[in-house]
């Protein structure tokens, strides 16, 4: 361990990562999608987890194809997988972007006829593109798709995404039909439509190659996905004080809390700076040995205090579970298990 080597004391705070749950949900979502291939969205530092960490299970599950959005995330990914298939969603806004992408090998996501030029214009190569078939987001529209621009592209994979694959929502249909039509005029390697919950949508939805995300990481956005997605990330904070609280004592921030009785409580190592937000006050509880410690009073930026009633024995330096399977914890918080997951502060990966 480094922070051992540099004589830094051990961290109060830290985060497991179920290395097992990890490969066995990549492997759920390539089972899901027979005919396709699964690649892996692991932009924004792999959701939050960490490339380093997370990159050597997802290749040494079978995944081939990674995703990230910006060009400052290509290096770490290529370190952990010399030679992967990376597409960077953004795109190339410059010709130094250009210039990047064909030193390092990695493919741009073509997303305009703008980008179109300006890859062509430094020289080309394989790159993906974006179609935009409704989410008003990134991408053409399939009325650009004709442009003579796009004529010059050596397209490897030809992709789309999504508004609302989360819901039963006919958008989803019409999402579809756009992007088959985009796929019978663009010639490509290989389609791909499908972010997690789209695997949930069904066969129609599959094409070549899917790009799950948040369902690697323990994420659950469609009901079909429920029984066989398992938690990846679980978060454990030390007590670092305890404290005796009498009858009219105020804990934490504007007093959002007084005690009507005598009672235990423990100030423990988790605030909103690490990603465990103000929203949880009030409603969070974190756990020992599956006991329910609710929170006192307001998240601070780097402390909770929560109530030690009901795991009395606990001491200082004990380590408390913060619940966060993310559905669960999403419907507690009012957070989206997208932003619980990549929210995760830099302290819990000091470990
Ligand atoms: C982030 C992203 C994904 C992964 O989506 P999840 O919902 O996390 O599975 C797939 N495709 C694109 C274009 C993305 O931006």
């Amino acid at each position: 361990m480094p922070a051992e080597q540099s004589g830094v004391p051990p961290p109060t705070l830290r985060l497991r990562l179920d290395a097992d749950a990890l490969a066995a949900n990549w492997r759920t979502l390539d089972a899901c999608a027979p005919g396709a291939a699964t690649g892996a969205a692991v932009k924004a530092n792999a959701y939050g987890l960490g490339v380093r960490e997370v990159m050597p299970v997802l290749r040494e599950a079978g995944a081939r194809d990674f995703f990230v959005a910006h060009w400052g995330e290509v290096r770490e990914v290529l370190a952990h997988t010399p030679g992967a298939s990376v597409s960077v969603l953004h795109g190339p806004l410059t010709t130094d972007d250009c210039a990047f992408a064909r030193a390092t090998g990695v493919r741009p996501v073509i997303n305009s006829l703008f980008q179109a030029r300006l890859w062509t214009d430094a020289g080309g190569g394989p790159c993906d593109v974006m179609i935009d078939s409704g989410i008003n987001r990134l991408g053409l529209s399939v009325s650009q798709i004709g442009d003579p621009a796009m004529r010059a592209l050596q397209i490897d994979t030809l992709l789309s995404h999504l508004a609302s694959a989360d819901e039963d929502s006919a958008q989803n249909a019409q999402q579809l039909a756009i992007f088959e039509q985009a796929c019978a005029v663009l010639p490509a390697r290989r389609r791909s439509l499908a972010n997690s919950a789209a695997i949930g949508l069904g066969g129609a939805y599959h094409f070549d190659l899917t790009r799950p995300g948040l369902s690697l990481y323990g994420g659950v956005p469609r009901p079909e996905l429920a029984n066989a997605i398992r938690q990846v990330a679980y978060p454990q904070a030390a007590i670092i004080q305890l404290r005796d609280l009498s009858p009219g004592d105020h804990v934490g921030y504007n007093a959002t809390f007084t005690a009507t009785r005598a009672m235990r409580a423990a100030v423990v190592s988790i605030g909103y700076a690490d990603g465990y937000l103000r929203c949880w006050s009030g409603h969070g509880a974190l756990q020992s040995k599956g006991r329910a410690l609710p929170l006192l009073g307001r998240v601070s930026m780097d402390m909770v205090v929560v109530d030690l009633a009901p795991a009395p024995e606990l001491r200082e330096g004990d380590w408390l579970d913060i619940p966060y399977a993310l559905p669960q914890a999403a419907m507690a918080s009012g957070l989206s298990q997208y932003e619980l997951i990549t929210i995760l502060g830099r302290r819990l990966h000091q470990s």
